[in-house]
């Protein structure tokens, strides 16, 4: 069973509807560099500070910082079972800084799954996200509706709009994920750990491909 694993793909693909079934079926931990800056913003750290002057006009928080979050993280070793990396690596040099700190150690990564999805769906999907303030479920209020409207279902938490799901905030998103993050799809693949998804198959058919591939 594959089980240290990076889920990548564009804004709104579904990596993290695919990270919340997996963690509660599989025992590994979620890590969402998004969710983690969103909490530090919640909180008003000056981390949190920091990283919404770059989130809410949908630019890329400095490698620096980002790194040193998720280093700190796997450096507290609570992982469970394994990880699922949401949103990290997003640049070439996140990419080696992770493998620097978990080859040749437990927690080398095992696969990296990349979830594809058409740019118009994207923007259909990000118009209409709405997350858990308490525990970040996602929601759409089309396709993906909680049972009470406003309430997340695993939860009760308070169901709101991110502030860079817009279409300004997500153009810039956009750009960077071509220009910065796409690129790592080749770097993976060379490693011989890519594997491709289609991510408008629907949640529940994707999500038994990927265990399916997990499992094997
Ligand atoms: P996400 O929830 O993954 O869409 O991330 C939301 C925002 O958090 C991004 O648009 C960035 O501003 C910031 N962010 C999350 N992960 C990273 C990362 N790996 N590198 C740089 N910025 C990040």
């Amino acid at each position: 069973m594959k089980k240290n694993i990076i889920l990548m793909g564009p804004p709104a693909s579904g990596k993290g509807t695919v990270a919340k079934k997996l963690q509660s079926t599989f025992h590994l931990s979620h890590i969402s560099t998004g969710d983690m800056f969103r909490d530090a913003k919640s909180a008003g750290t000056e981390l949190g500070l920091l990283a919404a002057t770059y989130m809410d006009r949908g630019d890329l928080v400095p490698d620096e910082v980002t790194i040193g979050v998720v280093k700190e993280r796997f450096s507290k070793g609570d992982l469970g079972d394994g990880f699922l990396l949401d949103g990290f690596p997003r640049t070439i040099d996140q990419a080696e800084a992770l493998k620097g700190f978990t080859d040749g150690t437990p927690l080398a990564v095992d696969a990296v799954i990349n979830l594809d999805c058409d740019e118009e769906e994207l923007v259909r999907r990000i118009s209409g996200r709405r997350v858990c303030r308490n525990c970040g479920a996602p929601y759409h209020i089309e396709t993906m509706k909680p049972k009470v409207e406003g309430v997340c279902d695993i939860c009760g938490g308070e169901l709101y709009q991110r502030a860079d799901d817009n279409e300004e905030a997500l153009r810039v998103r956009l750009s960077h994920y071509y220009e910065s993050t796409q690129p790592l799809l080749e770097y993976y693949d060379k490693l011989g750990l890519l594997k491709n998804f289609e991510s408008e198959v629907g949640a529940d058919v994707l999500y038994e491909e990927i265990v399916k591939f997990l499992s094997e």
